[in-house]
């Protein structure tokens, strides 16, 4: 069977967002960011760092401020991105417990597996919400531009949502871009997904 090619639909689908309609981009971390910010380059963009999965406060908390340092960077128009109105960055309430509750049961599950289905779908049933709620005509996420996630199953849970643009960032060397951006930025990286079940702490 032959693969979809999400990267092509993104493609096709961002180049017919017009630079009023809003577009709310859900957002695991500043590397991934900085991988894919291109390709939402001039348009009309708000950031959702939407992550119950991070344990614990004090790395979510971590994560939270190096994108909001390459947030202000991006603003600054020191990121080599251009947008004509500001990037905003929506950070709703940490809650850990609700993430722990959903995957209860799972927590032994190894990484690709149902536990991170669980994990995909509510950041993704999220961002709709608010989307949905705040007059976003579409929305996406950074989440595919990960070498660890499967960009089909991230795409089928989003594509249940109205407005959803699907993708595949870690294609056009999206991956490869971010630990650049990293460097050159100076952007935290941290040595693991987001929750503390993975057998093996993959570095994002
Ligand atoms: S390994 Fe990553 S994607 Fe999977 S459940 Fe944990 S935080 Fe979520």
């Amino acid at each position: 069977m032959n693969k979809v090619n999400y990267n092509d639909i993104f493609n096709e689908q961002i180049s017919k967002v017009k630079a009023t309609d809003k577009i709310l981009l859900h957002v695991c971390c500043a590397p991934c960011l900085s991988g894919v910010i291109k390709r939402f380059e001039g348009l009309n963009l708000t950031l959702f760092y939407y992550n119950p999965n991070i344990m614990y406060k004090e790395e979510y908390d971590q994560r939270a401020q190096a994108l909001i340092d390459y947030v202000d960077k991006i603003n600054k128009g020191l990121a080599g991105v251009k947008f004509d109105k500001k990037v905003r960055l929506i950070i709703p309430e940490y809650d850990n417990l609700y993430f722990l509750n959903k995957i209860s049961g799972f927590e032994k599950d190894k990484e690709g597996g149902t536990r991170c289905r669980i994990c995909f779908a509510l950041r993704l049933q999220k961002t709709y919400e608010f989307a949905k709620d705040n007059y976003y005509k579409y929305f996406c996420t950074t989440l595919t531009v990960s070498p660890h996630k499967d960009a089909d199953i991230i795409n089928r849970i989003g594509q249940q949502y109205e407005g959803y643009i699907p993708s595949d960032f870690k294609k056009n060397d999206g991956y490869l871009n971010s630990i650049k951006e990293c460097k050159k930025h100076n952007i935290y990286r941290q040595t693991y997904c987001g929750c503390l079940f993975s057998t093996n702490n993959i570095k994002k």
